[in-house]
């Protein structure tokens, strides 16, 4: 038979048993860690490269801010080697590519680049600005655009003397104002950039177009004056979606805003 003293041994664990399998006790939570509890973060990383994927290949559509979740791992996608791996490998197929093009040498051989994240970085400004988890201010952004201190991408800068060397033809067509052609052109050759045929951008007849619209309309009106384009480099699917499309479009990862 036990003694009393066994008895409130017995008693004592298992009331510290019944205490610890209690769900409704939330002490329990913190100082037992469950075999789940340390996924959470690596569930919410594995979620997030779900989603810079969808975003990319255009699966997730038309979105405004990255998800609130994803503000650590879109930073350290930026910030880390994948990112600029990423756009050196999309350089090289842009350039393995051009290689093959035949050209005609009538100076009617067109390469498009966006500039904004595809020539130029704005890293620094969406570094402030929450990596885009935060709605996209216009007045902020120009601000910024007219400092004119964004700098190259390396492989962008890379594939851009390629081209030229090869004998394209480079045009700029961006999203930006007519009244920022100046401090772009400024911020353009101090970043690395000449030599362009031309730089286009929105004047008044385009303010309220989607991109997609607006560049569609202005690569109809090159391939109307006789230019042939072969390739087109940007960061938006509106970069390279709509009419008039180039041969072969080329896609640069932005996981920080999207443009319709
Ligand atoms: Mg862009």
């Amino acid at each position: 038979m036990a003694s009393p003293r066994g008895l409130s041994i017995s008693f004592f664990i298992l009331h510290l048993f019944t205490f610890l399998l209690d769900p409704s006790n939330s002490v329990r939570t913190s100082f037992i860690k469950l075999p789940g509890s340390e996924g959470s973060s690596s569930a919410a990383a594995t979620y997030c490269k779900s989603w810079r994927l969808a975003a990319e290949t255009n699966n997730a559509g038309t979105w405004d801010v990255i998800p609130s979740t994803c503000v650590d791992s879109v930073s350290e996608y930026l910030n880390g080697e994948q990112f600029l791996s990423d756009y050196n490998v999309i350089a090289d197929y842009a350039l393995a590519f051009a290689k093959t093009v035949e050209l005609s040498g009538d100076g009617k051989d067109v390469w498009i680049f966006d500039i904004d994240e595809t020539l130029l970085t704005n890293i620094d400004y969406y570094k402030a600005h929450g990596y885009g988890s935060v709605p996209y201010d216009s007045n902020s952004f120009n601000e910024w655009v007219v400092q004119g201190t964004a700098p190259a991408f390396d492989a962008s800068l890379r594939l851009y003397k390629a081209l030229k060397k090869l004998g394209f033809t480079i045009i700029l067509l961006t999203g930006r104002d007519e009244d920022q052609r100046s401090c772009t052109e400024r911020n353009l050759r101090v970043a690395g950039y000449s030599g362009w045929e031309r730089l286009l951008l929105r004047g008044p007849e385009d303010q309220g177009k989607s991109a997609t619209n607006y560049k569609s309309e202005q690569r109809g009106k090159l391939i109307k004056q006789g230019f042939k384009i072969h390739g087109n480099s940007g960061d938006q699917w509106s970069d390279l979606l709509g009419f008039a499309v180039a041969d072969r479009s080329f896609k640069v990862p932005n996981p920080m805003y999207y443009i319709p």
